[in-house]
């Protein structure tokens, strides 16, 4: 198990730089129509060449969840009486 685990982080290459992705965290921010939302800390593939970061599937599940949440609230907001 350990051993799969290390031939996997051997094989995680940067797209940008071919250079060596560590396991860290990154700020992710976006901007939506009436709201922008910003993370300190996402955990995250990170290029320690460039810089470049990747987010994995349960990151952006967690992150498009909050999303479609904060939408919905912030239409509510946005209706004028
Ligand atoms: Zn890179």
């Amino acid at each position: 198990m350990v051993g799969r685990l290390y031939s996997e982080a051997q094989e995680m290459k940067c797209i940008q730089c071919q250079g060596s992705m560590e396991r860290n965290t990154a700020p992710f921010h976006i901007d939506r129509n009436g709201y922008h939302l910003v993370f300190d800390r996402i955990a995250a593939w990170v290029c320690n060449q460039c810089g470049e970061v990747y987010f994995e599937e349960a990151e952006v599940d967690s992150i498009q969840s909050i999303i479609q949440t904060v939408d919905a609230q912030v239409e509510k907001l946005a209706v004028v009486a």
